[in-house]
């Protein structure tokens, strides 16, 4: 039966489930806090990019709209580090064609909006929500020029409403809510590498670029225009962080030290640095996601996680697909598709988060280490040559939407004891590639039974 439902944030999450419910044929209105950043002159800036990967795309794939994406996407094939002194390595994240997608975040917004009109969504914007009545999912408005108040009733109301949600808030005044926000030591600014005098690309375009220095690192990813955005992920305070780097000078000084082959690139270096907002990174956790069986949370309303997987956004929009694998399992009965979405996404939530933090740690340290280096020589030909017993956490996650974040984790957790048993042998480093320690890795892996995952997805 068609429902009248509120989604609350116009976001990427808001927007793709906007589509998906109105393609179900309900009645879908979606009230968002902001102008239309299609028409409103929201400063510019400068253009912030998300990598998407596959369990993103099966969803947008579903919407219909995963073509239209690509088209503007950047395919990324694999990470280049750069060393101190300017050196770099490539390493692949995937075999053959498999990549992440650099996609503009306010171009993916702006689209998903105009496809969800398309679809019949009604979107309101420059509405903040005050208020969630969560016995009857409605919830009230504040006009953000007007300073009017609304009411707008529905039969199921979403929070998509992005990671300080204010129908979370809301579920936090109720009896046995879970909740708990953690900050990193470390936030992150924008930074950017202009396009070259004749328009191209001044690094390698089909990669992201990773300048790893232990206990911070900056990202760029490229953008459709040949220029590049980067992260700068330091630590808030102490020595070095951004409280340390005040004046032109010390911001110049610790650049040339520390990423002198990115600040040739940079000609507005300095201010950009100090522009940009620091901004930080918050990893939030809460159960339950739904509220009187008409209340539901999803994307990083229900679970935001620090970016370092590439996959918060990816993960809000696989909470869209398996509710909507929900809603056919149950034959459209709302309480039990949204009492069945919750079960199944809130461990995969908590998956994801935990793993995003420890890719922080690869990311920023492990990723110039020889050792890692090794691990990660060891883990491509353990894949290769026993395809089905092992799978390496990164294809895992990225370029496997039918396998279930929690899975993920707990293969990722047996890896690291398989791959510690075969580091193990007299050195590793130029044994493992011979014919004895083939024959030894090869003992090891028929003592294994072939892996197999669990999809997330109902059953
Ligand atoms: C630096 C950085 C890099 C990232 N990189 C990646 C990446 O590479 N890949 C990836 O998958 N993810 C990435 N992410 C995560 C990704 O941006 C988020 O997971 C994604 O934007 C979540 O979408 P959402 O719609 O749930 O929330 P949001 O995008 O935050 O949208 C929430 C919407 O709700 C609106 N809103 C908020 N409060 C109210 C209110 N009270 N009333 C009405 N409307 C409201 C907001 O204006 C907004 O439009 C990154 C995040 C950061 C910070």
């Amino acid at each position: 039966m068609s429902q009248r439902i509120t989604i609350v944030g116009a976001g990427l999450v808001g927007s793709v489930l906007g589509v998906m419910l109105a393609k179900r044929g309900h009645r879908v209105r979606i009230i968002e806090r902001r102008p239309d950043m299609r028409t409103a002159s929201i400063s510019a800036g400068r253009s912030i990019n998300l990598a998407m990967s596959d369990r993103g795309l099966k969803t947008l794939e579903l919407a219909g709209i995963d073509q239209d994406i690509l088209q503007v996407a950047i395919p990324m094939y694999g990470r280049v580090m750069h060393d101190v002194a300017g050196n770099q390595t490539y390493q692949p994240y995937g075999v053959g064609t498999q990549a992440i997608n650099s996609v503009s975040r306010g171009e993916l917004n702006k689209v998903l909006l105009t496809v969800a009109e398309r679809h019949g969504v009604e979107i309101l914007f420059s509405r903040r929500c005050a208020d969630v009545d969560l016995a009857t999912a409605s919830a009230t408005f504040e006009h953000g020029e007007t300073g009017e108040h609304e009411t707008f009733e529905a039969d199921v109301l979403f929070g998509a409403d992005g990671a300080y949600s204010a129908v979370r808030q809301r579920m936090t005044m109720t009896d046995r809510f879970d909740y708990s926000q953690t900050y990193l030591p470390h936030s992150y600014k924008e930074l950017h590498i202009p396009p070259s005098a004749d328009g191209g690309f001044q690094l390698e375009k089909h990669a992201l670029h990773i300048w790893p220095r232990h206990s911070y690192m900056m990202i760029a990813l490229p953008n459709l225009d040949g220029s590049f955005t980067c992260t700068l992920f330091f630590a808030h305070k102490g020595s070095p962080s951004f409280d340390e780097l005040k004046t032109r000078e010390d911001v110049e000084r610790f650049f040339n030290e520390q990423f002198p082959d990115a600040v040739a690139l940079m000609p507005t270096l300095i201010d950009d640095y100090h522009t940009n907002p620091e901004s930080s990174l918050v990893t939030v956790r809460c159960y339950p996601w739904v509220a009187n069986n008409k209340v539901a949370l999803i994307g990083d309303a229900a679970h935001a996680i620090v970016p370092f997987y590439g996959q918060g956004m990816n993960c809000g929009f696989e909470d869209c697909r398996i509710l909507m694998a929900c809603l056919d399992h149950c034959n459209e009965d709302w309480t039990s598709a949204l009492a069945l979405y919750q079960d199944l996404r809130k461990p995969n939530g908590d998956a994801i988060a935990q793993l995003a933090l420890d890719n922080f740690i690869e990311m920023r340290d492990k990723v110039a280490d020889p050792v890692f280096l090794l691990r990660k020589s060891i883990e491509g030909y353990l894949h290769a040559t026993y395809p089905d017993k092992f799978v390496p956490l990164y294809t895992l996650v990225t370029f496997s939407p039918d396998v279930a974040y929690s899975e993920a984790l707990r293969s990722g957790l047996e890896a690291d004891a398989l791959l510690a048993e075969i580091m193990a042998m007299p050195d590793v480093a130029t044994s493992w590639n011979t014919d004895a320690g083939k024959r030894h890795i090869d003992a090891i892996m028929q003592r294994r039974q072939p892996v197999a995952f669990a999809s997330g997805m109902p059953a």
